[in-house]
């Protein structure tokens, strides 16, 4: 499977090498025509990175900081193999690396995450939230009773958002569980956008929020993973910032931020399902009610940060390749086999294995298969963790329900939507630019 999975788009005739060259030619053309050194910077103007090589200098630090424990993690695999096996260690084979770090993940954790469902009931998760929003964030939710408001689906609620002052700052529908004609995963999506004219005038704005959850099922209540509770937090951070616009022009309120930035109120609310003190508010036994064990909620966060390095260089390399190819374009599409330079660019980024991994250049659905995409971009995954990470700090250091600090949120981030440059709203809320450090003690790679 892995030999076959290997080839998908590296083979005739179905090789896609002639039309990347082609496409990385037409958009370095594209570049040159606009007067910019290259299409990273063609796609980087608008957003919060501004330069490609700003991006890769970012991307490359991060690499730099993670490289001793991706050693690490990779010699402790090859080691545990051997052990297990009873032979020498030596480099593992790409298909069996997943195999032996589910069997190391066993070993040093034996944990499993079924465990954690009893302690996260969806209507407990969801009291829990909105009760985190109003001391965090002054906001106060309230449930429409059903049959006030028309609804396309008896499981749709709808709520209204207000803050304590009574102001009705918006409204939202919730459709939490899966059924035949829905989409799957999780996703906000804004309805309407109020006509805000600040100390005049204020509508409501209206959105919503979609899952595909675990659902009821007889006898028991719907009991969530612990990744589905991320998601819920995840998706209402996107509502928030819309409901909670300022914004006088209605195309820059919310969401309508740039791509490295959206994922900055999404994001910073998962933060809150790790933490002791805020997961005490939600998570309480489905029966007992009791809360999670000490020596449970240990063991999930040690599972965290399992491998984590590994993980991290993993999306390193697809972020470098993709700014590399964007940057250094008529190098890369001069040479013989794009795939053979990219892989030496990116080599020290791949998992040591016997035989080595192709990259994923020719399938790069996320940059080659749409116009513009993600091109340019990947690294964004990574520029929006460390924002979220490093913004969270604040909370850490002055408390995670501080009101002070939830109300900074709301006025230098949540209510400004794209009406500053994204820059200047982080240094607003944090008197300074971001820091990577908070992301690497966040995954166990620094102290
Ligand atoms: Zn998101």
């Amino acid at each position: 499977m892995w030999e076959a999975s290997s080839r998908v788009a590296a083979k005739e005739p179905h090789d896609n090498t002639e039309l990347i060259r082609q496409i990385l030619q037409l958009r370095a053309e594209q570049a040159a025509l606009l007067g910019k050194a290259n299409f990273a910077d063609v796609v980087l103007e608008r957003r919060m990175a501004k330069t490609g090589d700003r991006a890769l200098k970012f991307i490359e630090d991060l690499q730099a900081r993670a490289a001793g424990k991706f050693t690490e993690d990779t010699e402790e695999l090859e080691s545990f193999k051997a052990k297990q096996t009873g032979l020498a260690a030596s480099y593992l084979s790409p298909w069996e690396i997943s195999y032996w770090s589910e069997k190391l993940r066993q070993s040093k954790y034996a944990f499993d995450e079924e465990e954690l469902r009893l302690y996260f009931p969806m209507n407990r998760v969801i009291e829990g939230l909105f009760d985190l929003v109003n001391r965090v964030f002054g906001l106060v939710v309230e449930a429409v009773p059903v049959g006030e408001v028309e609804v396309w689906n008896p499981g749709v609620l709808f709520y209204k958002l207000k803050n304590t002052a009574g102001v009705h700052l918006g409204s939202f529908y919730s459709d939490w569980y899966p059924r035949e004609s829905k989409r799957s995963g999780a996703w906000m999506n804004y309805l309407r956008t109020g006509d805000v004219q600040p100390g005049t005038k204020r509508e409501p704005h209206l959105g919503l929020i979609c899952g595909n959850m675990t659902p009821p099922a007889d006898e028991r209540p719907a009991l969530l993973t612990h990744r589905e509770v991320e998601t819920v937090f995840h998706e209402f951070g996107h509502l928030l910032h819309h409901l909670l616009g300022e914004v006088e022009i209605k195309s820059l309120n919310g969401v309508n931020v740039t791509w490295d930035f959206v994922e900055l109120p999404s994001q910073i609310m998962e933060n809150w399902c790790w933490e002791r003190e805020s997961l005490d508010l939600f998570a309480r036994h489905h029966e007992s009610g009791a809360a999670i064990p000490e020596e449970l909620f240990a063991k999930m966060i040690a599972a965290k940060n399992f491998r984590s390095a590994t993980a991290t260089m993993r999306q390193v390399s697809f972020a470098k390749m993709d700014l590399l190819m964007h940057i250094r374009t008529n190098d890369i599409i001069a040479t013989d086999n794009i795939e053979t330079t990219v892989r030496e660019a990116i080599k020290d980024c791949l998992v040591r294995t016997e035989p080595k991994t192709p990259t994923a250049s020719r399938r790069f659905n996320h940059i080659f298969s749409d116009p513009v995409g993600y091109a340019a971009g990947y690294y964004s995954y990574k520029w929006a963790e460390v924002l979220d990470a490093d913004a969270f700090t604040r909370f850490q250091k002055e408390g995670v329900f501080n009101a002070q600090t939830g109300a900074d949120f709301v006025n230098k981030i949540l209510s400004r939507g794209n009406s500053a440059d994204p820059m200047q709203l982080f240094r607003d809320f944090m008197g300074r630019e971001p820091d990577l450090q908070a992301l690497l003690v966040r995954s166990g790679l620094a102290a």
